[in-house]
């Protein structure tokens, strides 16, 4: 079954690249591998960038940007219309490819490219709706106005975990913002950023006249990130990855005072009260802590359970962990894929061990099949306390379990980690929801519904170690441009403000 599998993949992502319009040139030969999470198959070898090309990048990008800044931006929101149509006619294909290269199941492929889609169409709207502000003056014969300016060439450095989703998000902003757009995608996924690209190109040349190079990829390692970070072209760089990339990161581009959106690590609870619909809260639970294996930045990490349901809803946990598939999602229904490669796997065998190690209970978290691929069962770990790797974030699905009793208790708790992405209680008390929202340090805060799945209308990130980044939706726009406060005087004298007298 599994030999099957692999020599169908191997044949399937010729043509898969041929449709998704990826010049062979550019995987057959080059000296970065693909491989596939799903059997540990080598795929490609994609070329990567050396420093002279990534120079090359950054000019064309910067001559891209005096061109486009220029172009009204409606007609820029004209383009992304058009990337959105093709991603629609590529969604299939690249959904299939996020599947191959990144382990997701196959919904979970498709929602990441319906992702792209959706900000497409929310930022071709935006594109009439760069609105700044009419500021009253104190002085007569005034009027005070703010104007936004696009920024200069973005710098866009994604994660494995969402290898096409992340670019859309910040490109679809930044394109109709009036940058340029440079990509750095996951060292881990470059054939997904390759096919992505090349749906981009075809939207540029129906578009017709683009500025050449308005958005451009440099595949290769933490090398090529560092070069976007360092040079000075590049007037923002928005990160996504671990939060050990952004302390890697945020001092080198607050250095030469760039722009930075940070979009790091998650430490994710939730809290299910009494009142809880306690069906409701077990399928957030299962999904927010299951789902894409444990590897997205709004994975549930942590439950914290009134002790008045503790018993019956670990109960119900533990059986909906042992019902749930985990497998090849190329070989059949199963919910739970792989894990990205070995060294995932060896983070989540030592948290489970530490966890052990300071009296953490462990159901699951074996591996399931062996070779070069790593499919694991879901962990659920019921600790005594918020200690250990309960504090950090493993990038695997260990959801760890702790009892609470009193509500203000939990919430400091529930605090009191480093990252601030993602929470969310269970509750139908309106007063504990609205103490909730108030009190939770993370960048979004829900209720009666999990940690995971954002939608692109809500600007997203979070706080603290997540670094304050956000994207997306609402007004995250403004990050890619620059804000200009003007004045203009139509009277004809000069009075200055707060009364300042300067005769000459
Ligand atoms: P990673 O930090 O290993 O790599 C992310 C990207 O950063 C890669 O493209 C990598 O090449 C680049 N990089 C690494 N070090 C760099 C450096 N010093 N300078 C410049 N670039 C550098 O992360 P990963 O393993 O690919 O992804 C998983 C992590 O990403 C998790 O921590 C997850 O929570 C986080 N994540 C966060 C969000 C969010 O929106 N907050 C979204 C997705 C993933």
């Amino acid at each position: 079954m599994k030999g099957q599998t692999m020599v169908q993949l191997g044949q399937d992502i010729g043509s898969l690249l041929d449709r998704l319009g990826v010049e062979r040139a550019l995987w057959c030969d080059g000296s970065m591998p693909s491989v596939t999470p799903l059997t540990g198959e080598q795929l490609a070898m994609v070329r990567v960038v050396d420093a002279a090309a990534i120079d090359e990048t950054l000019g064309q990008a910067s001559a891209a940007f005096r061109a486009w800044r220029n172009v009204p931006a409606p007609r820029r929101g004209e383009l992304v219309r058009l990337w959105g149509e093709e991603l629609r006619a590529a969604k299939d294909d690249l959904a299939r490819l996020v599947t191959i290269e990144a382990g997701k199941i196959p919904s979970e492929g498709a929602g990441e490219v319906q992702e792209m889609i959706d900000i497409c169409d929310f930022a071709v709207g935006l594109s009439r709706q760069l609105y700044g502000l009419t500021i009253a003056t104190e002085r007569p014969g005034h009027r005070m106005m703010e104007v936004w300016h696009p920024l200069g060439v973005v710098g866009v450095i994604s994660a494995f975990n969402f290898p096409v989703a992340v670019w859309a998000w910040n490109a679809a902003l930044a394109l109709v913002c009036g940058n340029s757009v440079v990509w750095k995608p996951s060292e881990k996924t470059p054939l997904t950023a390759l096919a992505t690209q090349a749906i981009f190109e075809r939207a540029v040349a129906r578009f017709g006249d683009a500025p050449e190079g308005l958005a451009q990829l440099l595949i290769g390692g933490r090398e090529a990130g560092e070069a976007l970070v360092d040079d000075k072209r590049v007037a923002l760089v928005s990160a996504t990855g671990s939060t050990r990339m952004g302390r890697a990161v945020a001092p080198r581009l607050a250095q030469r005072f760039a722009r930075a959106i940070l979009e790091l690590g998650g430490n994710n609870g939730v809290i299910v009260a009494p009142s809880a619909d306690l069906d409701l809260a077990l399928r957030g639970v299962a999904f927010g802590a299951m789902g894409t294996a444990g590897q997205r930045c709004t994975t549930t990490r942590r439950l914290f359970l009134h002790d008045s349901i503790y018993d019956g809803f670990v109960a119900k946990l533990k059986a909906a962990y042992a019902s749930v598939g985990v497998g090849n999602p190329l070989e059949g229904e199963v919910l739970v894929g792989p894990l990205i490669d070995r060294a995932a796997y060896e983070m989540m065998q030592d948290a489970l061990a530490a966890a052990k190690a300071v009296g953490g209970v462990v159901h699951g978290g074996e591996r399931v099949g062996e070779g070069e691929s790593f499919y694991v069962k879901p962990a659920l770990v019921e600790m005594p306390g918020q200690v250990g790797p309960v504090l950090e974030e493993t990038f695997a699905p260990i959801l760890y379990v702790m009892r609470y009793d009193d509500l203000d208790a939990v919430i400091a708790l529930h605090n009191d980690v480093a990252a601030g992405l993602s929470s969310a209680i269970f509750t139908t008390d309106m007063r504990e929801a609205e103490r909730f929202l108030v009190a939770s340090d993370c960048g979004i805060a829900n209720v009666n519904l999990g940690t995971s799945g954002a939608e692109i209308g809500g600007a997203f990130g979070g706080e603290k170690e997540t670094g304050g980044g956000r994207e997306s939706g609402s007004d995250s726009w403004k990050a890619y441009m620059r804000r200009a406060t003007n004045t203009v005087n139509y009277s004809d004298t000069l009075p200055l403000a707060q009364g300042v007298s300067f005769e000459i």
